[in-house]
């Protein structure tokens, strides 16, 4: 252990640590502790203007050198959070949107739990009703308990009450590694979960990407909004957008709307 050496030998005083006040002071005390080598000079204390930066090639440079991979801060001790889960404004992103999320099914309990008579043609974005068997709620979940659950899932219906219906999705499409690292993670996900989905925030959209996109939306039953922060509306993405959701009638029958850089919010259909 080179720690205690450096003191005994009266050498300028060990440098400034990297980690925290109660690490260095932790680290003090274990060399105060250690056992006297009898090999080594008398301590004589620190010499004047220990307190500088130690020359170059002295013992507490060596020290420093050595130490340094050991003196970790807090933050350090947390393992980075993989890219694509990092807040978008920490990569350089626009800010996700800040409107209020919606409220599936404004507050009724049950909420698509029946099935509405319009089916595919309700065009009536506050339906309390189901219009793909995807977004279809269990009435006896709805109504208290239901055990019917079997492998995860449960052949009447959704269990997830509305009020939780409130989690947002980011990916970027530009990270096409996270994007199929999520995939993978939502399908092997249970409805239920994935049914909590009601935002999607997208960056990096791009045409050549749409496979990947219908893929993740496909795997959320009840999202009712995409957000894109980093495009502009345009008329000819509106219409990239409105035939994209044309197609996902089945599986994702609530997504309408999308809200671009300006925060302003443009209905599919
Ligand atoms: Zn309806
Ligand atoms: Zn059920």
């Amino acid at each position: 252990m080179p720690g205690p050496v450096v003191l005994s030998t009266g050498a300028p005083a060990p440098p400034a640590f990297a980690g925290t006040p109660a690490a260095v002071a932790a680290g003090a005390s274990q060399r105060r502790a250690a056992p006297p080598d009898p090999s080594m000079q008398e301590w004589r204390g620190f010499p004047a203007g220990a307190a500088e930066e130690p020359a170059a090639g002295s013992g507490a440079a060596r020290l420093a050198a050595w130490a340094a991979p050991l003196c970790l801060s807090g933050a350090e001790l947390v393992p980075p959070l993989p890219p694509h889960l990092q807040p978008p404004e920490s990569r350089g992103l626009p800010p996700a949107p800040q409107r209020p999320l919606p409220q599936p099914g404004g507050g009724d309990p049950q909420f698509n739990v029946a099935k509405c008579a319009e089916e595919r043609s309700c065009d009536n974005p506050a339906c309390v009703f189901w219009h793909s068997v995807a977004e279809r709620r269990c009435q006896q979940f709805a109504c208290g308990s239901c055990a019917a659950v079997s492998r995860g899932r449960c052949i009447g219906g959704l269990h997830v009450r509305p009020e939780d219906i409130r989690e947002v999705l980011t990916v970027d499409l530009e990270d096409t590694v996270g994007v199929q690292d999520e995939l993978r993670r939502l399908e092997a996900a249970s409805p239920d979960e994935r049914a909590r989905y009601v935002r999607l925030v997208l960056y990096g959209f791009a045409g050549l990407r749409m496979g990947l996109l219908r893929k993740l939306l496909e795997q959320l039953p009840l999202l009712h909004e995409l957000a894109l922060p980093d495009r502009a509306r345009e008329p000819s993405l509106l219409v990239f957008l409105c035939d994209l959701v044309e197609g996902l009638g089945t599986t994702t029958p609530r997504l309408r709307d999308v809200i671009f850089q300006d925060e302003q919010c443009e209905s599919l259909w």
